[in-house]
C-alpha cells in the first residue's frame, strides 16, 4: 500500500473500542496467543472452529462453537478475530463470515494485521507477528531455489556477533513485543556463536518474545554449549527441522541423530511433514520492468507476505526482498532503518510493518511471483545445484 495519510492510516481502528466482546476464530496455538494478549481488555465469549472434533469442547476454559452455533449467539457488539495462519483458510473464513453479515476490517479481522493495530491503539505497544534474522550465509546444502539465495552468494560470511547484537538491540528498542522471532541461515547451526546470540536475545529480551525459533535442516550436530542454551530457555525456544531427507536420502542418518538428540535433551522441536514442492518465486523467469506502478502496488497488496526480516539494523517488510538485496539480486534498499529509531516513529513503523511505504511495493515485486495463494507455481523441494560460489 502506498502511504496516503502517513502516521494515521489506522486511525479508523479507534472505532473498535465500541466492541465490548470478542470471538476468536481458531481454537489453536494462535487463538491462544490472541486470548492471552486480549483477555484482560475485552470479554472473550468463545472460540469458533470448523473442526468438528473441537466443537462443543472448551479451550483455555472457554467454549468452542461450531460456525452454526455461533450464528445463534452473535450480536452487533462483537468482533471476530481470525487466528489461522494459512492464507487460503483465512480467505475461506472471510467468505464464510461475510456471507453471514460480517464485514472484513469492520467487525471481522485477521490476527496478522489486527493484533499490531489493536495493541497500538489500545495499549500503545508496538508488536509484530513474525520476523527473521540470518546469522550466517553458509549452508551445507545447495538448494537450487533456496529463498536465502545461499548457493549464489559470492562472498558468504558469518555475521559478526556484535552486528547481530546491535540488530537485536535496535529491533527490541523499536518493538515492544514479537510473537515469533526466527533465526535462520544458510544453516544456523554452522554459526559458531549461535549459543551466544540465543543467550543474548533471551537474557535481554525474553519478556518481549513469544517464541524464538531456530530453523535448521537438522543435519549438524549441536554443540554442548548450544544444547545447554536451548535447555536453559526451553520455555521460548523451538527448533524447527526442515527435513529434506525424503529427497536427499544421504541426510537420513544425520537428521535421525539430530531428532534423537532433541528428544534426549528434552528440547522443544517440530518436524513438519516435508513439502514435496516449494513455491516458485520465479527468480529466473519473472521480469516486470515495464509493469505500471499501479499494477506493482496491486501485486504487493495481494501478496500479503507475512514474514519480515531484520538485517543490518533495518527491518524489511518482505523477507525475500531483504534476502534478495543481500544476494545483489535487487539494488534498491526498501528497509525501515531502526538504527536511529525514535519513539515518535512508532506509528510509522507500525504502518510499514503492515505494508505501507512511500512506493507501495518493493523492487523485488518486479521479479517475483509472490506468496500463495496469489502464486500457484511450484518447484521440486530441495533440488540441489553444483557449488556456484565464486
Ligand atoms: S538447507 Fe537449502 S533452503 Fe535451507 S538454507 Fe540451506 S540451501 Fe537454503
Ligand atoms: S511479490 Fe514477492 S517481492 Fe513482492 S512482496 Fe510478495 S514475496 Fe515480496
Amino acid at each position: 500500500m502506498k502511504w496516503k495519510n502517513k502516521g494515521h492510516e489506522f486511525d479508523f481502528v479507534k472505532e473498535i473500542s465500541r466492541f465490548k466482546k470478542m470471538f476468536i476464530f481458531g481454537a489453536g496455538i494462535n487463538g491462544k496467543k490472541m486470548y492471552d494478549i486480549s483477555k484482560n481488555s475485552i470479554e472473550i465469549l468463545g472460540f469458533i472452529d470448523n473442526d468438528p472434533l473441537k466443537q462443543g469442547s472448551t479451550y483455555l476454559g472457554v467454549k468452542v462453537y461450531s460456525f452454526e452455533e455461533f450464528q445463534s449467539v452473535k450480536s452487533d457488539d462483537i468482533m471476530v478475530i481470525i487466528t489461522v495462519f494459512d492464507r487460503n483458510e483465512v480467505l475461506n473464513i472471510i467468505k464464510q463470515m461475510e456471507n453471514n453479515g460480517f464485514k472484513y476490517e469492520q467487525n471481522l479481522f485477521d490476527i496478522k494485521n489486527f493484533l499490531p493495530v489493536y495493541m497500538w491503539y489500545k495499549e500503545q505497544k508496538l508488536i509484530t507477528v513474525r520476523c527473521t534474522m540470518s546469522v550466517t550465509d553458509y549452508c551445507n546444502l545447495n538448494c537450487k531455489y533456496c529463498s536465502s539465495f545461499t548457493p549464489y552468494l559470492k562472498n558468504p560470511k558469518h555475521t559478526n556477533l556484535a552486528e547481530l547484537k546491535n540488530n537485536i538491540d535496535c529491533f527490541f528498542k523499536a518493538f515492544d513485543y514479537i510473537i515469533g522471532f526466527n533465526l535462520i541461515g544458510g544453516e544456523p547451526l554452522l554459526y559458531p556463536e549461535l549459543d551466544k546470540i540465543i543467550n543474548y536475545i533471551c537474557d535481554n529480551y525474553e519478556n518481549q518474545l513469544g517464541e524464538l525459533k531456530i530453523i535448521t535442516n537438522g543435519t549438524i550436530k549441536p554443540s554442548d554449549n548450544l544444547l545447554g542454551t536451548m535447555k536453559k530457555y526451553e520455555s521460548v525456544i523451538k527448533v524447527y527441522i526442515s527435513n529434506y531427507s525424503h529427497f536427499l536420502p544421504h541426510l537420513k542418518d544425520s537428521v535421525s541423530k539430530f531428532v534423537d538428540c532433541m528428544i534426549k535433551n528434552k528440547i522443544n522441536y517440530l518436524i513438519p511433514v516435508p513439502d514435496k514442492w516449494w513455491v516458485d518465486y520465479g527468480r529466473e523467469s519473472v521480469r516486470r520492468d515495464n509493469t505500471s506502478e499501479e499494477k506493482l502496488i496491486d501485486i504487493f497488496d495481494n501478496c500479503n507476505i507475512w514474514c519480515r526480516l531484520l538485517k543490518n539494523g533495518k527491518y524489511y517488510y518482505c523477507e525475500h526482498d531483504g534476502l534478495a538485496l543481500n544476494a545483489g539480486f535487487v539494488d534498491n534498499d526498501s528497509g525501515f532503518d531502526l538504527k536511529c529509531f525514535d519513539k515518535k516513529d512508532k506509528p510509522l513503523l507500525l504502518e510499514y510493518s503492515l505494508g505501507y511505504s512511500d512506493k507501495g511495493y518493493v523492487d523485488l515485486c518486479k521479479k517475483c511471483n509472490g506468496f500463495p495463494p496469489i502464486n500457484k507455481n511450484y518447484i521440486p523441494a530441495a533440488e540441489q545445484v553444483e557449488e556456484t560460489r565464486g
